[in-house]
Formats: C-alpha cells, structure tokens, sequence
C-alpha cells in the first residue's frame, strides 16, 4: 500500500467530519491530516479507513476511532518536545499523530503479536517513539518517570495508581474510565498530593487488561 493524492483528500475529509463532531484544536486536526491512517491497517480496510470508526487490528485489538484518537489528543493539549506516556500502543495510530505533534513518546502494549508488528511498522514507516516497550502499562515506566502527559487507549475498570505517581506537576492524564462503557477522565496534577478531575463523555474502550504475574 502507498500513500496518495486521493488518500490525502480522504484525510482533508475526516479531518472536517471530526471538525464538525466538535475537534478545534487546528493542530490536532493537523496531525490527523497527515498521518496516512489507511497503513495502520490490513489491506483489506483500506476503503474505509477514512471512515470515523474502530476497526479490528488483530489480537482481539481494535484501533481507536479517530474521533476518540482526535478527543483525547485535544485533552492531552501537547506541545512540542513533551515527554508522553501512552499505555496501549496497539496499531501504533496514536502513536503516531503524537509524535506528528513533535512529542517524546514512550509507549506500552501487553499483547505481544501486536507489539512485533507494530515495532517493525514503525522502523519501515521511520517512526521513532523514545521508546516502544513490551509490558503491562498498569505499571506505567517508573524507570523513566515523571511524564508530562498520560494517555491510556484502553478502557481501565479504575485508575492505576502507578500512573497518577508518575505523572509531574502540572501534568495531564487522560484516561476512559469504567468496565462495560467507560467515561473519558482527565486529570490534572495541581500539587504532590492533589488532583483536579473532570469527566468528559462517554465512549467504548477494549479493556485494559492487568498482568496479574
Ligand atoms: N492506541 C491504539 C489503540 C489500541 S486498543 C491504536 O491507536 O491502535 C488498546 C490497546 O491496549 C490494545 O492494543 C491492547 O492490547 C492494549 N492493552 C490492554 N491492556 C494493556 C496493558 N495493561 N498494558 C499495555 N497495553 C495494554
């Protein structure tokens, strides 16, 4: 598959319908422009990966609806050189309209067929998170802590501790909340011990699974 005019002008066309369901930020709009979405799939999705829906990338994994990509990166409300923790690298899609945003992006996937195909696709397409790791992101990477943005893909039954630790000082996290539908939460960390909470909408998540090992 190639990247061309016509999938380029099925982008403009997304980018307008997110626009349209609500997404002002132009930079964020920007991103989902240019990255060429319909790579991130199989072939055979390829007709409609402009369409503003999820689609199954293998391991029972779906990647996001670019609405939900496109929401939770307004959230995050990044700016170049940002240190960013994504938990559920999946297809790698968001993954990328960070980094097309000039951010620092450690990422974490569990599932680790999707974590081989990605990491390979990332080095074929010149992709470069800081780093891609194979792991439970319920822990989140202690080692590299703290991170100015979080962003969890998967539906989390509640709040991993871990994540709100490794978060700095005016940090965001933003994460969808809840087992059968979950709520789009943002935290913002005011101070050590403090956090403002905001809840913004309902969406549908596969669910973050822990590692019990
Ligand atoms: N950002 C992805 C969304 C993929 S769906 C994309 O744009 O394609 C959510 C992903 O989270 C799945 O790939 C799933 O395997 C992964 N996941 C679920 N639980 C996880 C965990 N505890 N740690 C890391 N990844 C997890």
């Amino acid at each position: 598959m190639r990247d061309t005019i016509k999938h380029r002008g099925m982008r403009n066309n997304l980018a307008e319908v997110l626009a349209n369901k609500g997404i002002i930020d132009e930079k964020v709009l920007d991103a989902i422009r240019e990255v060429p979405r319909h790579l991130f799939l199989d072939s055979s999705f390829e007709a409609h990966a402009y369409q503003d829906k999820a689609f199954p990338i293998g391991a029972d994994q779906t990647i996001s609806q670019p609405y939900t990509v496109a929401f939770q990166t307004e959230l995050l409300q990044v700016s170049p050189g940002q240190k960013i923790l994504e938990i559920g690298t999946g297809s790698g899609y968001q993954t990328a309209v960070l980094l097309t945003l000039r951010t620092k992006v450690y990422t974490i996937e569990r599932q680790q067929e999707l974590f081989k195909k990605t990491k390979l696709f990332f080095g074929k397409m010149g992709y470069r998170p800081r780093k891609l790791v194979f792991g439970d992101g319920y822990k989140g990477l202690p080692d590299e802590a703290p991170f100015e943005r979080i962003i969890v893909t998967a539906g989390a039954p509640e709040v991993p501790k871990p994540l709100l630790a490794q978060l700095s000082i005016g940090g965001r996290l933003v994460i969808p909340v809840g087992i059968e539908d979950q709520i789009m939460t943002l935290f913002i960390r005011k101070s050590e011990k403090e956090f403002e909470k905001k809840e913004l909408g309902n969406f549908r998540f596969v669910p973050l699974l822990e590692n019990k090992n």
